[in-house]
Order: C-alpha cells, then structure tokens, then sequence
C-alpha cells in the first residue's frame, strides 16, 4: 500500500468531514502550517505568496508583529477576553482611534456601534439603524454588490446562484445599475456608464410610478469586492451623495472590504470627498481577527438599548490587535505603500494586457486589483468586448496555485482574478508575484489550447 502523506491526510479528512459548503478549500487544497507577512508554508514547507490575505482582513499581512505583540499584551494585563459591549480601556481607546481616523467633518457627529463579529452583522445592524431612524422600508442596493451570507445581506446582494433556492428573503430590495464600465449595463461603457447610471437612479428616485416605495436607504461597496473588483466612477459615489442626501435617503457605504486603507485612503469614500451616513467597517478593522462596527450620524441614533444586539460584540483581542493596526498604518505611512505597489502592479498588469488579448481589462483601486480574463475567440459585446473566460481565469488560478501564489477569482463568470495582498507588501514581493502572475497566465493560455 502507498504511503498517504500528511498533507493528502488533512486534505481527505476534511473533505470527509467538512460541510459541502465549504468554499475556499475547493480551490485551494492546501494546509497551513503557518505564516508570515505576505507568505504561507504548508505543512510540506511548500511556500505561497498570500493575495487573498484572509479575504482582505489581513491588511498587515499574516503574523505582523504589532499584531501578536498586542495579544500577548492582552493576555498579559489580565484583560477579560470577553466583555459583551462592556466598556473597558482598551475598547474606549479603540473607538477613540477609529474617530481620529475619520474626516473631520464626521468626528464630532458620528456614533459607534458593536456588531456580532461578522460584516455580515455590520450590514444587518446598519439596515436596521436606518429603517428605524426613517421608517422606510425599501432598500436600493446594486447590482454585482455583495454585503454577506445572513439572509437579510444576501437579499441585498447580486449574486443569483447562491440564493436561487432560498425562498422569502427580505422583501422591498430594488437593484440599481452599478457603473461597470467594461460591461455597462447600458451597453455604451467608459464614462458614460457612471453618467447614465446617476441619471437613471435619480430619475427614478423622483418617478412617482417607479414601483420603489419609501426607501429607507441607499448601500453599495465603492469598489465592489467579489462583484469583481469593480470601482465605482469618482463623479459618479459625489453624484450618489448629492442624490440621495436632496432626498433625505440615508447613505450606507459598506467599507467592509475597502475600509482601513485598502483602497490607498483609510475609507474609501475619501477618495470622492464625500461623507456617508452610515459607515459599516469589519474585515482590517479587526486586525486579524473578528470585529465588525457600524459607525453613524448621530441623528440615527434613534434605535432602543438592545436594537442590535449579539454575544460576541466584546473581542478585546480584537480590539488590542484592531487598534495595533490602525496605528502602524498611521504611524508608517502605509497608504503611501498602498498606493506605490498599486501603481507597480497596475503598470505589469497594463503591459501583460498588451501582450495577452486574454486579459480583458485592469481595474480596481488601491490593492485592490481585478484582471477580467476574456475569451478572444467569443463573440464581442455591443461594447466591442469579448466575453467572460471562466475556464481560462480558473486554469490561471490553479497555475497560480501550483506556482506559489493564492489569488481570489469572483466576479460575474467567476472571470475576474482578484488581487488583494496585505497592504504592507514591499516591492520586491509585488514583483515577484507579478513573474508568477505572467508565468502562470502563459502557462494557462497554453493549456486551454492544448485542450482546444
Ligand atoms: N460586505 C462586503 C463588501 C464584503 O466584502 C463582505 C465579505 N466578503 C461582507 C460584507 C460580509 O462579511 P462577512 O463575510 O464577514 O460576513
């Protein structure tokens, strides 16, 4: 008999015991034994480049420093691990933190709520806070945008396959035309796309016969994560602004996955200028680990003590390695790296879409990164472009994953190749997983040919 050797073990365990629903492993059979900054070993001592960096959660990467630092200090102190929404030091000097982060304008008149750990509650408990404040019902969402897994999130969210089965979700969620440039729901793309999509909502916002009642607020991603890494127009989130606050309609940005300087400012609604109503943060602002909070105009605050409640509000350690974070992103100018890496990886990106008809288009703000990978021999869309290549962008996602490098693949198709490193990664790191990028898509293109 052959000996099975330990990562095959793991691998047969879990996929023996491990719920059908599981989803990452079904892409990436690997076994962590452990990591470090940008980089994982399995228990083979194989070692990856990490850009999916737990989703976006990891914004210093794995392990830093500061991070174990601030458990251990925790452990050390005595802290209690867990306080409900107690107060305590450390979660005072948290939220403290967090509103030093904030624009000006939103210091002073913004409140802070604990959710249950997930984003997934941060959005729940945002939807509540402003049904309540309004007394509204409908909820404008968009299309491609993904706010969770909780039924109440999925309602909000685009993707059909997931819910297709799942009858009576929440009602009165009407989706708007997200500006997707390169496949403009209007078919005319570039920066048409943001204009007609602003006219259309607001055109529809004030049509008596729109079939939209009373909404009771407005909530999408500025730059739509597993949508594709899709970034909405700059003219286009001030036009959202504008059009929702002359109609009373409360803005919920979802700064879930952008928040905490993903997108090369610390919200990603900076990048406009605007100011949101709402503000719902999880993933980075946890630090490594789970935390989610929804952060508000204070004149929402008109929910009851106990509106939103949830047994896990209290993570002390997250909110010692949440704060550890947000300062070493302030203090060693981070964003300032998030946005040279961002320019590095976008200029190899551009000069691979030159060479490769199969790379569609480049995308994304910050470090965070879509290349839609199409099909040349498809027939073109009305805009000229050719259509989603599923099979090639998993073929370069399984290259990838033999070469070393873990990336995400999403959006519509599940086409799009999705980078998100941790915010610190360095130069030499980001041209290193760009060869790997290169090598693996040739490697790929190769293949599918072979199979042709
Ligand atoms: N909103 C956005 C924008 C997200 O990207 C995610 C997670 N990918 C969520 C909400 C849900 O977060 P969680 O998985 O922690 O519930």
């Amino acid at each position: 008999m052959m000996a099975i050797n330990t990562k095959d073990m793991y691998l047969e365990l879990q996929n023996k015991k491990e719920s059908n629903a599981k989803s990452y492993p079904v892409r990436f059979p690997l076994v962590i034994e452990k990591a470090e900054g940008i980089m994982i070993t399995d228990v083979e001592g194989k070692v990856f480049y990490d850009c999916l960096s737990g989703a976006g959660t990891l914004a210093l990467g794995h392990n830093h420093q500061v991070v174990t630092q601030a458990i251990e200090d925790v452990v050390k102190q005595k802290i209690p691990l867990h306080t409900l929404d107690l107060a305590t030091p450390l979660k005072i000097r948290f939220m403290q933190e967090i509103f030093t982060l904030l624009p000006e304008e939103l210091r002073e008149s913004t409140k802070i709520h604990f959710c249950g750990p997930t984003g997934a509650d941060g959005v729940e408990a945002a939807i509540k806070l402003v049904k309540n404040a309004t007394k509204g019902k409908s909820i404008l969402a968009f299309q491609g945008g993904y706010h969770g897994s909780t039924q109440a999130t999925m309602s909000m969210s685009g993707n059909l396959s997931k819910k297709q089965h799942l009858q009576s979700l929440l009602p009165d969620v009407h989706f708007l035309p997200f500006p997707y440039e390169y496949r403009c729901p209007f078919g005319v793309g570039d920066k048409q796309t943001a204009k007609l999509s602003a006219q259309y909502i607001e055109n529809l916002l004030d049509d008596p016969e729109s079939g939209i009642a009373s909404p009771c607020g407005m909530i999408f991603e500025t730059v739509q994560g597993e949508g594709g890494a899709i970034p909405a127009d700059i003219v286009w989130l001030k036009e959202m602004r504008r059009i929702t606050a002359e109609r009373g309609i409360p803005l919920i940005i979802d700064e879930v996955q952008t928040g905490i300087g993903r997108t090369g400012e610390m919200f990603s609604f900076e990048h406009a200028g605007i100011i949101p109503d709402v503000i719902i943060c999880s993933k980075a602002i946890g630090g490594s680990l789970p935390m989610s909070i929804v952060i508000y105009k204070e004149e929402l605050d008109q929910w009851n003590p106990g509106a939103h409640i949830g047994t896990f509000r209290g993570n002390q350690l997250a909110m010692a390695t949440g704060l550890a974070t947000l300062k070493y992103i302030k203090e060693n100018h981070i964003l300032e790296n998030v946005n040279a890496r961002s320019y590095q990886i976008f200029l190899g990106l551009s000069a691979l879409q030159e060479k490769y008809q199969e790379i569609g288009d480049v995308r994304g703000r910050g470090l965070m990164i879509g290349i839609e990978i199409v099909n040349p021999h498809g027939h073109k869309d009305r805009i000229g472009h050719y259509p989603q290549f599923e099979e090639l962008a998993l073929t370069i996602q399984e290259r990838c994953f033999e070469n070393g490098l873990i990336i995400e693949v999403g959006g519509r198709h599940s086409a799009v190749m999705r980078f998100l490193p941790p915010l610190t990664i360095t130069e030499n790191e980001t041209s290193e997983v760009l060869k790997v990028f290169e090598k693996s898509v040739m490697e790929a293109i190769q293949m599918i040919k072979v199979n042709d």
